[in-house]
């Protein structure tokens, strides 16, 4: 059975948080003088001068209205990068625990881990880069607290299989972590109306992708009341600042002008899915459900070099597991990927 607080690190179970003049004072009142702010005012913004909320209450509430959780089970993170390593620190004690990745997959859980001194399991997707479930509750051990998934997978693009998620979610006692940063762009339904039903699952989104908002840093985490309440623990008391808290709250109001682009990106993918397998050097497209094709070539390393010297970056991918020859290519506007397959085509 899933325990909460036999799998957190018991440090952290027993841990009293910083507690800050904000925590400790929630009112309103006419005369601030508890948080060593300066008190004539900043040169920016007049209110500049004053910390941001510590739980970022307005931004969760707008949240709300979007995504239909509440409040108490939303964390918001310095990006989703932040949520990640908020995770691994509360769960895997260094040196003893570890997490199961199934590569190829973002590279940021393998990094936070090691960060931590926290060990990786590796079980790689089969080649239709799907769960080899076999595999992964063979890898998987007392030790193992966290498995991290990612649909759509970076730098794949597929989802994976729903049914294999909720076999993990029901089989394995530790937390299950997916990664949904492109579910915008996605054909399937999200994990998130799932919440009530599995105490273990954790959803990380963001605000990077298809909210058009990565220079801000707003990742966000959803779970239950309970592992909501431990990473507010674990976090940095303010760790979304108040301009990033003023810009989402802002931006969130626009929902209508991010599906409008979501709706152009995934046109855009199409025209890409279409247009690319026609080209002499292209070997493969891959199915998409987020804003980018991995793109199988002749001798991906020289394509990567002939795109960059007409000044087009992509991702060469050709190093990384089942990925051989492979670039990872971020869908851009109708013009930029009308540049990119006249360049292609000119490949000789
Ligand atoms: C881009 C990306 C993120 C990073 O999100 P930030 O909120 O910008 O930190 C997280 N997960 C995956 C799979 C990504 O591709």
């Amino acid at each position: 059975m899933f325990n909460l607080n036999e799998l957190l690190r018991p440090n952290i179970r027993d841990l009293v948080p910083y507690s800050s003049a904000r925590d400790e004072f929630k009112g309103e009142a006419s005369v601030y003088l508890d948080a060593n702010e300066n008190s004539l005012g900043s040169p920016l913004l007049k209110w500049y001068n004053r910390y941001p909320d510590p739980l970022q209450m307005a931004v969760k509430e707008k949240l709300t209205t979007i995504k239909g959780v509440t409040p108490e089970h939303i964390f918001l993170g310095n990006g989703s990068d932040e949520c990640i390593d908020v995770l691994i620190r509360a769960f895997c004690e260094p040196g003893m625990d570890n997490i199961l990745i199934v590569p190829p997959t973002y590279g940021m859980y393998e990094v936070s881990a090691h960060i931590n001194n926290v060990q990786i399991k590796k079980v790689p997707l089969t080649p239709d880069f799907q769960l080899d479930l076999p595999a992964m509750e063979e890898a998987v051990d007392d030790f193992t607290k966290i498995i991290f998934l990612c649909s759509p997978n970076n730098p794949t693009g597929n989802s994976l299989h729903r049914g294999a998620v909720e076999a993990l979610l029901n089989n394995y006692f530790g937390l299950v972590v997916v990664d949904e940063a492109y579910i915008n762009f996605s054909r399937q339904r999200s994990f998130l109306s799932d919440l009530q039903e599995y105490p273990n699952l954790v959803v990380l989104q963001t605000l990077s992708k298809a909210w058009g908002l990565a220079a801000l840093r707003v990742g966000m985490a959803f779970a239950s009341k309970e592992i909501i309440d431990v990473m507010n623990k674990v976090k940095p008391p303010y760790n979304i600042n108040q301009a990033s808290q003023e810009l989402v709250l802002k931006a969130l109001d626009e929902v209508e002008q991010v599906n409008e682009m979501i709706r152009v990106l995934v046109e855009e993918r199409g025209r890409l899915e279409r247009e690319l397998p026609s080209l002499k050097i292209v070997q493969k497209v891959y199915s998409s459900d987020a804003n980018f094709l991995l793109v199988k070539v002749r001798d991906a390393k020289k394509v990567y070099q002939y795109l960059l010297d007409k000044g087009i970056v992509v991702r060469d991918r050709s190093s990384v597991i089942l990925c051989d020859d492979c670039l990872r290519i971020t869908v851009g506007t109708e013009k930029e990927n009308s540049e990119l397959i006249e360049a292609l085509k000119q490949y000789q």
